[in-house]
């Protein structure tokens, strides 16, 4: 049973419904340990693999690790069973910001911190190799202070496949944001699209109505094609020119996010550095990483690198004998000079790299040339890690050799668990969620 008596996998007390998409619910959610509040995506597994897009998924699980601003709705961890997949994501208390619109549109001032925010967004996105392919008012939402969150950055897949099943297609609304060329399917830069959907958005939210709309869907295709709408005789002048220019039909001609930022009325009112709008404050949110921190890692993860759970389908990396891992309840510098003091014993050479990433290298040439081992460590919480371990050179024999003989009795004291090519049972990873619980 997933979800017992409303607490999901021990650790959340599920609330009322928030929302409906294709694929996923949306519900109000409490911490049960921090209080905090959450929202939850409950997304069918089955549905999503019906239509084959699993693997675009498990992809973009990864990328939303990525992305980390403001402005963008926050992932906080991913937990699955059997047939669900569950996101445990920040919850925007204020509600779709076009809520807000359908009321009437917005004064100037505040559509043009929206816009801001939206801009800000996806501009970090972009510099990552994010793009969303999909923004529309249902993906706007609003914190508690009332700053633009943008929903589902990253799992594009989600929103793609609405428009892939011709069925779904009439339900899931119209294109009124979409770019042309992405309508055309000639190919299409995410970027450029982009900044499209943000030019459409920027007309509702100032208009308080579409700026492409017709009944007859043909005729809609055919204006967003052209670009061919107006603007009421009340509009702005200013924004109308930067509208102007973002939607431009032709993507190459299309104004790019940069020389928006530089746009006069774009810049009116703009408060550098509160976290919530610029470019350059949004480098801020990137933590800087300690040369030796190890990268994080959740419950997702760890489930998914499992061999017997049911949920290792949803990933690419095959399960080869390369690799062991294990998890310590030590903090990093303890496991790194463990793994050290194990190195000196088996003479071999231990140096940091970056991220969390130690490298074991042999001292002499084995029957396959240098035994090289990197162990990489993931902190799952402060206490507690995981290690994965992996040949990168040398003889498998021998690699076999120093993890079995060598790594893993060395570590015995300190290792929780160790995975290797044994079947893990998923009984045992709601034991792992609720050891991670009581540590963090
Ligand atoms: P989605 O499937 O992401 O489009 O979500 C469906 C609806 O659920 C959205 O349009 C919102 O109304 C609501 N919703 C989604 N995520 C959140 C969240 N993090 N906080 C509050 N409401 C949300």
């Amino acid at each position: 049973m997933d979800i017992k008596e409303n607490i999901l996998m021990g650790r959340y007390e599920l609330g009322r419904l928030l929302g409906q998409g294709t694929f996923a619910k949306v519900y109000y959610a409490r911490n049960l340990r921090t209080g905090s509040s959450v929202a939850i995506k409950v997304i069918d597994k089955e549905k999503v693999s019906r239509i084959g897009l699993i693997n675009q998924i498990k992809r973009e699980i990864s990328i939303m690790r990525l992305v980390k601003h403001p402005n963008i709705l926050q992932l906080y961890e991913v937990m699955a069973t059997k047939t669900k997949i569950y996101f445990a994501l920040e919850y925007a208390k204020g509600g779709e910001l076009f809520n807000k619109v359908a009321k009437g549109r917005l004064k100037e001032h505040i559509a043009r911190k929206y816009f801001q925010q939206l801009i800000s967004a996806v501009d970090f996105c972009h510099s990552r190799g994010v793009y969303h392919r999909d923004l529309k008012p249902e993906n706007l939402l609003l914190d508690e202070n009332e700053n633009l969150k943008v929903s589902d950055f990253g799992l594009s897949a989600l929103a793609e496949s609405k428009r892939e099943d011709g069925l779904l297609h009439t339900t899931c609304g119209t294109p009124a944001y979409v770019a042309p060329e992405v309508i055309n399917r000639r190919g299409y830069d995410g970027d450029k699209a982009d900044v499209w959907s943000c030019g459409v958005i920027l007309y509702v939210l100032l208009a308080g109505y579409l700026p492409f709309h017709d009944s007859n869907i043909l005729e809609m295709y055919r204006k967003i094609g052209k670009s061919e709408f107006r603007f009421p005789n009340w509009f702005p002048l200013e924004a109308r020119r930067l509208i102007l220019r973002i939607l431009d039909p032709n993507p190459v001609k299309r104004i790019t996010i940069s020389k928006i930022k530089e746009n006069s009325w774009f810049k009116k009112g703009k408060i550098e550095n509160n976290g919530a709008s610029g470019s350059s404050s949004s480098s801020t949110v990137i933590k800087s990483q300690d040369s030796m921190k190890p990268s994080s890692m959740n419950a997702f993860h760890i489930i998914s690198l499992s061999p017997g759970f049911d949920l290792t389908t949803l990933f690419e990396e095959s399960r080869h004998k390369k690799e062991a891992r294990f998890t310590i309840w030590r903090p990093a510098s303890v496991i790194i000079s463990k793994m050290e003091e194990v190195g000196k014993v088996l003479g071999m050479k231990v140096s940091k790299r970056e991220a969390g990433l130690l490298k074991l290298e042999g001292m002499k040439e084995g029957r396959k040339g240098i035994l090289s081992i990197d162990a990489e460590i993931f902190e799952l919480t402060p206490s507690f890690h995981m290690v994965e371990v992996k040949k990168c050179n040398g003889d498998t024999l021998e690699y076999q050799k120093v993890l079995n003989e060598g790594l893993r009795p060395g570590l015995e004291d300190v290792i929780w668990d160790w995975q290797q090519d044994q079947q893990v049972q998923p009984e045992q990873h709601e034991v792992l969620l609720q050891q991670q619980d009581h540590d963090s």
